[in-house]
Order: structure tokens, then sequence, then C-alpha cells
């Protein structure tokens, strides 16, 4: 008997989603698609809260790329707000921008002392370019020395040890080159030629995706229950399975944890709704010398949703994951003994040719949302060129 499916997708995340509709689409596979929540979606997940606010239930995302086949690909399932993203700092009473910018460095030092250093960053890095924190603390210079200091303790130190509980030193530093000091008047907080969010949100994007007649999703399940990876073959439901299978869950969890937990830092997210039109400046506010969280987001500036008399905000507090039930594994602490762990899983999943580890969890990798759809197309270009 012919097998329903030729492809087993784990997670309808960006990764499991994206592959799922470009092998139903350019390959005529017939894929079934498990996810274990009671959603779609993935972490960009966004839903209307009880207030009628349009919320990102696990954190702001904010769609942005330089890759013109991810922005095109995902355009067939959206139109895009031409939302650019803004973030201060609040620090000591005073929102900066950051990325740390020339503004911020005229608001940290004056007019007059900012402009010194400003010359003295533009002689020694030229104009428009990024420079790292890390970077800029190698400079010998003594004025860019202590500029370098005044950064690293009012804009990285604080928010990164609520972040990570580690300092920028000990954390991978390709960590804080995301958010580099920017020589720049541009206060925007990415520069990608694409930008955006998705004009009806997220969810609604997924969906479309999602149709499409050779794709079956099953929500609230677990893959895990359905599938045994012990064998020489993949078994699904007690029965051979001969199809691909890509899984994007965390790559630990597949194997039962048997090295040990890969860490990962979760996150809580504390939702309010307020009886005003806005809350703060700016979508995001980060905090970087005090209060426990580290930022906090409001959803109507970032999604343009109009309301006059009411917002919901979110503010952000990390913790270390520790696999508690209803804890989400949210960021990878990339270093060099955790890629090792990781190395290990991958190995096991690396017996089955047709198993395929795609996405922020199941490759223990820091991924934005566009990274993981241009990793999904590359992975069904080799299935589908290799069939
Ligand atoms: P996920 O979205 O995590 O999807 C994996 C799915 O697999 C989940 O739905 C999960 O339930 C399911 N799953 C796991 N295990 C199983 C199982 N055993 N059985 C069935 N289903 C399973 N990126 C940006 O580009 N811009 C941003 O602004 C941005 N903001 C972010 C903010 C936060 C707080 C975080 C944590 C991330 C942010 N990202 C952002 C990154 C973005 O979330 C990821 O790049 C993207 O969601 C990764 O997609 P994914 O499919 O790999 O993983
Ligand atoms: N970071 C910081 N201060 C800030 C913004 C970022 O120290 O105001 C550091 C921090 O270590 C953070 C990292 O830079 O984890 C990456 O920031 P980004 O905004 O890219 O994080 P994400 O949005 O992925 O959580």
């Amino acid at each position: 008997m012919q097998a329903a499916f030729d492809c087993i997708v784990v997670g309808a995340g960006f990764a499991g989603a994206v592959a799922a509709r470009e092998l139903a689409e350019r390959g005529n596979w017939r894929v079934l698609v498990l996810e274990r929540r009671d959603h779609i979606a993935g972490n960009a997940y966004d839903r209307l809260d009880s207030a009628g606010v349009l919320i990102h239930q696990y954190g702001p995302h904010i769609f942005h790329t330089g890759d013109k086949r991810v922005y095109d690909w995902l355009s067939r399932f959206t139109q895009w707000s031409d939302y650019q993203h803004r973030v201060v700092a609040e620090v000591y009473g005073q929102q900066m921008p950051v990325p740390f910018n020339l503004t911020s460095l005229s608001m940290a030092y004056g007019p007059e002392r900012g402009a010194g250093l400003e010359r003295k960053l533009l002689e020694t890095y030229g104009p428009e370019r990024k420079v790292t924190i890390l970077e800029l603390r190698q400079n010998s210079d003594p004025a860019l020395a202590e500029l370098a200091d005044y950064i690293y303790e009012h804009i990285f130190l604080h928010y990164t040890m609520k972040q990570w509980d580690q300092s920028p030193e000990e954390i991978d530093p390709n960590t804080t080159a995301r958010v580099p000091i920017f020589l720049s008047r541009d206060d925007r907080y990415f520069q990608d030629a694409y930008q955006g969010m998705p004009l009806e949100g997220y969810a609604p994007m997924f969906s479309r995706m999602l149709d499409h007649p050779n794709i079956t999703v099953e929500l609230g399940i677990d893959a895990r229950d359905r599938l045994d990876l012990e064998g020489a073959q993949i078994c699904l439901d007690g029965k051979p399975f001969s199809g691909h299978v890509i899984y994007t869950g965390a790559a630990d969890e597949l194997f039962d944890c048997r090295f040990g937990r890969l860490p990962y830092r979760t996150l809580e997210f504390q939702f309010e709704t307020h009886p005003v039109e806005y809350y703060q400046s700016h979508a995001t506010v980060n905090y970087t010398v005090s209060e426990p969280w580290t930022r906090i987001t409001e959803f109507k500036r970032l999604t343009g949703q109009v309301l006059p008399d009411r917002t919901t905000i979110a503010k952000e507090i990390s913790h270390a994951y520790t696999g508690a039930p209803g804890e989400t594994p949210y960021y990878a602490i990339i270093n060099q003994e955790n890629n090792c762990l990781y190395g290990r899983y991958q190995a096991l999943a690396g017996r089955h040719q047709s198993l395929h580890l795609l996405g922020r969890l199941a490759e223990y990798k820091y991924y934005n949302m566009d990274a993981i759809v241009a990793q999904s197309l590359a992975l069904c270009d080799r299935l589908l060129f290799a069939t």
C-alpha cells in the first residue's frame, strides 16, 4: 500500500511552514505537519488579546531582510506595512537611540563634547560604519576608550547580564555584534532593504502558507508520540516511514535528552493592558541600567492597530530554562561546550539520512526569521533536486 505522506514536518513555525509549502507546491509532495501547540506560526504567533489588541504571544517579531528571495517568497502570502523599527534605551530618565549612534552620543555627552568625539570616531572608523562594542573597547585612544566604557556600562552590561546572566565578554561575540554602535544619524534598529510587519499579522500569513491541498496540519500533537527513531528505519505510528522527516523542535528533546539538556534562556512575558492610547514613545524601550525586565514592547506601535482608549504592553524577563512543563526554550546559549553537546545530538540524527534538523531550535542557532526562511528554502532545493 502506498504511504499517505511523502514528508513529515514537525513544527509549524517559519522553518516548518515554509518547507511544507515549498515541498507541497514545487515538489507536489504530500506533507503532514505535526504541531505540538494548538496554533500555527511558532514563536511568531500573534492574536487578539481579551482587550482586542493584536499581541505577539511569544515576544515582539519585526520582519527584516536583505534577501530578495525570502522577501518575494513570503510576499505571496502577505502584504506588508512599511514599519521601520526604532528602539530607545531608558538611561536615567533619558531615552537614547539604540543601536547607540551619533544622536545618542550627543545626548550622552552634550553637543560640544559629543561633536569632538564624533569627529574622532569618524576619523578612526569612517562614516556610516558599524563598530561592535567589543571592537570599540579595543581602542587605546583615551577619549574613545572612555566612550567605549560609557556605552558598555550604560547600554550593554546590565541588559546583557539580565538577558544572559553573563557579561558581554562571556557570551558569544556575535550576539552583541547584532546591535553595533552605528556612526550615523539613522536611528532605525535595522538597515535591511526590506522591512515591515505582515499587514494582517503573522498568523493569517501562516494560514495562507499552509493552505494547500497537499498539506495536512494536525495541531496539539507531540510528534515524539508518533515517531520512532530508534530502529534502522524511522517509524510513524508504528509503521516504517520511507519519506523525509523535517524536525524543527529542540534537538535534545528528540532523543529524550539522553546526553543531558541543551542549555537555553527562556522568557517570561508580563502582559498589561492600560486605559490609554499609547503607553510609551517607541514600540520597544530597552531598560539598560535599571528594572528587572530587559525591555517593554507596545504592540500597537508595531502593528499600527488603531484603538483610541487602550493599549497592551509586554515586559520581558529572562530566566534560565529548566525544561519544566510550560516553559519555552527561546535562546540557545552558544559556546563551545554547548555546541559540542549539540554535536552529539546532531550525530544521532545523522544516523537517519532522511531526517533533517531545521530551524532555530533544531540547529541550536540564533537565527532571525529571514535566515530560517532562507535555510528552509535551501533544504527544499536540496531535497527536490535530489529526487
Ligand atoms: P519556532 O518558531 O520555535 O517553531 C518551532 C515549532 O515546532 C513550534 O511551534 C513548536 O511548538 C513546534 N515543536 C517543537 N517540538 C515539537 C514536537 N515534538 N512536536 C510537534 N511540534 C513541535 N526574528 C526576527 O527576524 N525578527 C524579530 O523581531 C524577532 N524577534 C524575536 C523575539 C523573541 C523574543 C524571540 C525568542 C525570537 C525572535 N526572533 C525574531 C526569532 C524568530 O522567533 C525565529 O527566527 C523563528 O521563530 C524561528 O522559527 P522556527 O520555525 O525555527 O522555530
Ligand atoms: N544588547 C544590549 N543592550 C541593548 C540591546 C542589546 O546589551 O540595548 C545586547 C544583549 O546582549 C542582547 C544582544 O545585544 O542579547 C542582542 O540584542 P537583540 O536586540 O538583537 O536581541 P533579540 O531581539 O534577539 O532578543
